[in-house]
């Protein structure tokens, strides 16, 4: 179990708890503003990324004290995990609506409307807190009159919307606006701003799925159809077996690699049972 099912699951995968959803949170002013401020300016977001470059260049000692306050901070206030397409149906279980809008990440990084996101409530989406807090956001990527606006989407198709992305190797992330309230869960690859900060730049803002995969040697006949599914170069080929195997220490679990395998040769395994990767996040 990672740190933020101990501390606001119960000890149970903390996403599932269906408490983390509820509207009565947004009541908090401090939030819905934080929740505001979020999607008023994409460009905000490319500036931090600059800035994570200047603190990469800076000296390590600077850089020690610098990372952990920023990861605390991402901690409290809006940090991603990791999951696979088995417990985003679990959430769908339960939450009662589902509103898809675009992504603020691609919307800075390529300046094009990408509906990978998709707001979460316990309420039908006429009545959501959520939604009239985006939408009075006013920004015109997300509500303009050349966009597709907020979209609802039956959980079912919402789903299966799901299954499309991981065919083009997006992977599922669930997102709190000020931990533990979740908002919604995002489909992310190499645009993804959280990505790049948690692979690239040291800063990890989005934590590893509960989950760790594992091929079944026999199975596999050496495609390498998961190998170049997989946005975290988390499996190798061998050039001796012709064979791939997952890294356990780069594996973050989202379990993509085996919507592409032909053979059913990869299964997710719970990650506390993976000796070498129990505790890695
Ligand atoms: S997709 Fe399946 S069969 Fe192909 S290399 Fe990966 S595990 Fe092996
Ligand atoms: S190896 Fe791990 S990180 Fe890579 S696609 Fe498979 S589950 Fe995801």
């Amino acid at each position: 179990m990672c740190q933020f099912c101990h501390q606001h699951g119960e000890g149970k995968k903390w996403y599932l708890k269906a408490e983390n959803y509820a509207e009565h949170l947004l009541s908090d002013f401090k939030r819905s503003k934080y929740i505001q401020h979020f999607f008023r300016d994409p460009q905000r977001l490319q500036d931090r990324m600059k800035l994570l470059d200047t603190l990469n260049r800076m000296p390590g000692f600077v850089q020690a004290v610098i990372k952990p306050a920023i990861l605390g901070r991402m901690k409290r206030m809006h940090h991603g995990q990791v999951l696979p397409l088995e417990d985003v149906e679990k959430i769908f279980s339960f939450v009662n609506s589902v509103v898809r809008l675009p992504c603020i990440c691609r919307q800075a990084a390529l300046g094009t409307e990408e509906r990978y996101c998709y707001g979460l409530s316990m309420v039908p989406a006429e009545t959501s807190k959520l939604k009239l807090i985006v939408e009075a956001v006013g920004a015109d990527y997300l509500t303009g009159p050349d966009v597709k606006g907020l979209e609802t989407v039956p959980k079912k198709e919402a789903l299966t919307q799901f299954k499309e992305l991981e065919k083009k190797s997006l992977f599922h992330s669930v997102w709190t606006f000020m931990t533990p309230f979740i908002g919604g869960i995002c489909n992310c690859d190499h645009d993804c701003m959280a990505m790049k900060a948690t692979v690239k730049k040291s800063l990890p803002v989005m934590f590893r799925a509960e989950y760790v995969a594992g091929v079944e040697a026999d199975l596999c006949n050496g495609c390498k159809n998961c190998f170049r599914a997989c946005q975290f170069g988390a499996i190798s080929f061998s050039l001796a077996l012709e064979k791939v195997y997952v890294d356990p220490l780069l594996c973050y679990g989202c379990g993509v690699c085996r919507v592409h395998c032909r053979n059913n040769a990869i299964t997710l395994t719970d990650r506390k049972m993976n000796s070498a990767a129990a505790d890695i996040w």
